[in-house]
């Protein structure tokens, strides 16, 4: 059968398990907004993923708005790209499910961020949490996406989407799904937690000074990197002398993807300085690229209706995409009634 040419189409989404780190920053959302314009931009809050574990029902909908307001606050616009929250679009669900049907138990064991996530309480974690990558192939190809923007740690989850794909595809003979590629790039595709290099920044990491938040002030912002853990050694004079030395790296690294330089540009400007030099710098590009987004988000913030109008006209738009690939899937598993 001839391979069917799928059309460039961008799908990705981030969860509202909590509010929005630097790490969903540059390893998410800024790259979302530079592919805009481009070709068709489909982005999502994925609030039913973050119900794999517990969330505060007030928390989730302020969450959800949150997230919401940090990509229109980043500069997604909603005329350009589809915003929306996941369960406003029941398909998500739908297909998520006749993906766990497709899905191996063997491959959801070798999920890593299950592994991390579930750490020695597997036994007790919901059965959501365990099926979240056969949702998150729902996602994507409910849309026929070809391509999705994330950070590092979801490759494997996108991996897993095109395995659902192909296995869908031959199960029942057909050339319906595409293979999405992960588009990972830049200095920041793993931004780590500020207190231990061997971590990524998560939103749900245990403690607040482990991450910088979007919505934190300079003040906090400035104690956190002064805090964040190091080593004693200044910046070298070349990028390959910081392979030893994650923290280090990591700070170096951060300081590239705001200012949207090289790393080994940065190392060029700084060969030789302390961190009682690097870390204020720091902490000012930081304070100069995130305040403006967050007090748009603060603004956004004090008008959920208009936050959950967009929210909402980007549902529909998205149905209108959604509605018929599910349809099509259903008659090809062979479902009566559609
Ligand atoms: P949680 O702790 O609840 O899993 P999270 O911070 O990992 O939250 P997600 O909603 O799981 O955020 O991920 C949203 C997007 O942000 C994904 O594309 C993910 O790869 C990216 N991302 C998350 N953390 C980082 C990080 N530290 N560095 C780079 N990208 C990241
Ligand atoms: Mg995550």
């Amino acid at each position: 059968m001839a391979d069917t040419v799928h059309t460039p189409r961008v799908f990705s989404g981030i969860k509202p398990s909590g509010g929005l780190t630097l790490g969903n920053y540059l390893g998410a959302i800024k790259k979302f907004v530079a592919t805009q314009g481009s070709m068709e931009t489909i982005y999502c809050v994925v609030d039913l993923h973050a119900i794999t574990v517990w969330q505060d029902p007030d928390d989730l909908r302020n969450a959800t708005r949150e997230v919401a307001a940090g990509y229109l606050a980043s500069g997604l616009d909603p005329s350009q790209s589809i915003l929306f929250n996941q369960s406003q679009v029941s398909a998500h669900a739908e297909l998520g499910w006749i993906f766990n049907c497709v899905a191996r138990v063997g491959w959801m064991n070798r999920m890593t961020q299950f592994k991390e996530k579930a750490g020695k309480n597997a036994e007790k974690q919901s059965l959501g949490l365990y099926a979240y990558p056969s949702l998150m192939a729902a996602d994507i190809l409910l849309y026929h996406a070809t391509q999705v923007p994330v950070g590092e740690d979801q490759k494997q989850h996108v991996e897993l989407t095109r395995d659902i794909a192909a296995k869908f595809n031959h199960d029942y003979k057909v050339d319906f799904f595409p293979q999405p590629d992960p588009v990972i790039d830049g200095p920041a595709t793993r931004v780590m937690n500020l207190r231990d290099g061997t971590k990524k920044m998560s939103k749900s990491g245990q403690s607040d000074m482990e991450r910088i938040n979007m919505t934190d002030d300079a003040d906090t912002i400035a104690k956190k990197f002064k805090k964040a853990r190091t080593d004693p050694e200044p910046l070298p004079e070349t990028y390959d002398g910081l392979a030893e030395r994650p923290e280090a790296r990591n700070l170096v690294d951060i300081y590239a993807a705001l200012s949207d330089v090289t790393p080994a540009e940065v190392v060029t400007e700084y060969a030789g300085a302390g961190w009682g030099q690097f870390k204020p710098a720091l902490a000012d590009l930081a304070v100069s690229k995130l305040a403006p987004i967050s007090e748009e988000m603060a603004r956004m913030m004090d008008d959920p209706a208009e936050i959950d109008r967009v929210l909402a006209e980007g549902a529909d738009r998205a149905r209108a995409i959604a509605d018929p690939i599910l349809a099509k899937t259903y008659e090809i598993v062979g479902m009566v009634g559609r």
